[in-house]
């Protein structure tokens, strides 16, 4: 009780001495375990996320939590306080739109250890006979790997890249080419812990306050911050072959997507796809596995200089079954039909190929490409519509430059648990385009930011007009009316449970769904 007041007391001082620096003896006052930090580093970086579009006015302060508790009093804190204050919790700050910042709040840092702090949330437990892990909201998906390779077991489903957080992408869904057989991340979570807008710290499963675990899973943060997730896990494969093969008509190209996610995995583990729309060498951030030194030429493939589209594949296997792959991966291969010869094969480590996006990172950083504006547009499009799509924007308004991969892969609806939050089309097989940006400041009128971001507003007007009826993943909007047609017939239940769980509105405001009530 007294390290509650206490807390109180102090936030409430951050509140009044707003715009002042604080004396740093005043944090010893806190009664934390963690560090409340009003450093301007600290403060700096959560009001920055991944696509440096938006900087919101700074929060007040920041939390580094060191265990759920923490979070709970912080919470509690801003809900009975007569001050009022909102909370958002950052994973990585992988957003694009400041989904993760709160102007005049304070943000709960839940990934990255702080320096010199004392207590830290727990690490990833692994039970190796119930397989399953036990992970910190804030654990990035490469530690949940670690954790749980050195007992040979992993997650099933994955994102392409793992240096983002178990909250963070459980708050969007978590997708990639795993996704057609075993479903989003979401639909791969046994239980969670979740501090409620109420400050109440609540165990929810399929069994347990279910409402509030539907909710919560592609919830974008509205209805609590998850301290812990239990996610499956499954033998971990030891070797991937990594395949990708070409093709020039579009109509083939998703022919063959969509036969192979009708398939069990007895066929491929791994199904995605991108565009190649830029002349020149087929080797961007996402595709570094064409050899350099072997470049590919659109045009040498596709003489009227359309734009090429590339599936890529993989099949797991170990050691033990390695003398089959070779004839397992052809036989597969034979049911496809893509331009012959164009087949590019590379064989490496199951954590290798999970955590292939990382090496292209550490690249563009390494060229100071990396820390740029990320105007990035994610859609789900429906099946019956993706040929439009493709002529409306691949083959239209993006003209022959992308700026950046642009993927494209469908997945199966019945594998999304429609109790989620989260939001998809209504047909059995959706895509997710990808458009993954990098704006640059290099006098070319087409890498600006304005002309990429005038360019999705494009692409979304087209959708529009076309009559396509796209969904936006990691959705941003800024209206209530635009919120309210993203969730459909889902928006009732949607906000019924955000007066349940987040009555005064408190969380996660950098979603810009609803106004803090104080
Ligand atoms: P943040 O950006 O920090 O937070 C996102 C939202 O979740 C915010 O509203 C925040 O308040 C809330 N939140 C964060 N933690 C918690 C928590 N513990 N409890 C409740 N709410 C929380 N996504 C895919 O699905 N597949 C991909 O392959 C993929 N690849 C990506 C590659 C890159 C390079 C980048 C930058 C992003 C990628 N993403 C992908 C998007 C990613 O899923 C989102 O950015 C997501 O938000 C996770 O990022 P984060 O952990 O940094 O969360």
């Amino acid at each position: 009780m007294a390290t509650k007041l206490l807390l109180t007391f102090a936030i409430c001082r951050l509140i009044v001495t707003v715009g002042l620096t604080l004396d740093p003896t005043e944090l010893l006052l806190l009664g934390v375990d963690g560090q409340l930090s009003v450093d301007p580093t600290d403060v700096e970086t959560a009001s920055l996320d991944f696509g440096l579009l938006t900087r919101a006015a700074p929060p007040l302060a920041v939390l580094h939590p060191a265990s759920a508790q923490d979070i709970a009093q912080l919470i509690k804190a801003a809900y009975e306080s007569g001050f009022g204050f909102t909370v958002s919790a950052r994973g990585h700050g992988h957003s694009i739109n400041g989904q993760a910042q709160t102007a005049n709040g304070v943000v709960v840092q839940m990934s990255g250890l702080k320096r010199g702090s004392g207590r830290k949330p727990p690490q990833p437990r692994v039970w190796p006979r119930e397989r399953y892990v036990d992970v910190w909201g804030g654990e990035l998906w490469i530690d949940v790997l670690r954790s749980s390779l050195e007992y040979g077991l992993a997650p099933k489903s994955w994102t392409d890249y793992l240096y983002l957080s178990v909250g963070g992408t459980l708050s969007n869904a978590g997708i990639s080419g795993q996704a057609f057989n075993h479903g989003p991340q979401i639909s791969n979570v046994h239980e969670l812990d979740v501090v409620t807008g109420k400050g109440e710290l609540l165990t929810c499963s399929e069994e347990q306050n279910s409402e509030l675990f539907h909710a919560v899973l592609g919830g974008l943060g509205q209805f609590g911050i998850i301290t812990r997730a239990r996610i499956p896990l499954e033998p971990a494969p030891q070797r991937v072959r990594w395949i990708r093969v070409l093709y020039s008509n579009f109509s083939a190209f998703t022919r063959d997507q969509e036969y192979l996610i009708s398939q069990h995995a007895e066929q491929f583990d791994y199904v995605e796809g991108f565009v190649i729309a830029d002349e020149g060498l087929i080797n961007n951030w996402r595709s570094s596995f064409f050899s350099p030194r072997n470049p590919v030429k659109i045009s040498s493939l596709d003489p009227n200089g359309g734009i090429l589209y590339c599936l890529e594949i993989t099949k797991n296997y170990h050691h033990s079954t390695a003398s089959t792959i070779d004839k397992e991966v052809e036989l597969l291969l034979k049911k496809l039909d893509f331009i012959p010869a164009t087949v590019f094969t590379t064989d490496l480590l199951y954590v290798d190929f999970l955590d292939r996006v990382h090496k292209a990172e550490l690249k563009l950083r390494s060229k100071g490409l990396w820390e740029v504006p990320h105007p990035w547009l994610n859609l789900f499009v429906p099946k019956s519509k993706i040929a439009d799509f493709d002529k409306g924007v691949f083959k239209g308004i993006l003209g022959n430059k992308t700026s950046g991969p642009v993927l494209i892969y469908p997945m199966n609806k019945h594998k999304w648990d429609q109790r989620s939050s989260a939001v998809t089309p209504d047909e059995d097989v959706f895509y997710l385009v990808a458009l993954l940006r990098s704006a640059l400041d290099n006098g070319e009128e087409t890498h600006s930011l304005e002309y990429l971001t005038n360019q999705n507003r494009q692409i979304l007007r087209f959708c529009d007009e076309a009559g396509i009826n796209v969904k936006q993943y990691l959705p941003h909007y800024t209206t209530h009316e635009e919120w309210m047609d993203h969730f459909g017939n889902k928006w009732d239940w949607f906000y019924q449970m955000k007066m349940e769980f987040d009555p005064r509105h408190i969380l996660a405001s950098g979603q810009q769904l609803f106004k803090p009530m104080f």
